[in-house]
């Protein structure tokens, strides 16, 4: 799972992951085709740099169903965590 622009509009920016036809399908419900990021990306590196930007449905999920591990943890151990993610979540 990660960050894909629908556009660069507020709001827009959904957490999902991108099938083989190239379209995302987003934790909110949204299909799109995601638009190109600079460095031939589709999707951005990380957590988006303007929070203006993300879904609000789509970071409620993010947060919902997945416990935020590094903000919270003080001693590390989420990252066991985050490899289960990884694997969990191809469709
Ligand atoms: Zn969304």
């Amino acid at each position: 799972m990660t960050w894909f622009l629908r556009s660069m509009g507020d709001r827009d920016t959904h957490h999902g992951v991108v099938g083989p036809d190239g379209a995302v399908a987003a934790a909110c419900g949204a299909r799109f085709t995601p638009r190109p990021l600079p460095y031939d990306r589709v999707s951005l590196p990380g957590y988006p740099q303007d929070r203006d930007q993300i879904c609000p449905a789509c970071e409620h999920h993010r947060r919902t169903r997945r416990p935020a591990s590094a903000t919270w943890s003080p001693t590390g151990v989420s990252t066991r965590a985050r490899h289960q993610f990884s694997t969990g979540s191809r469709g």
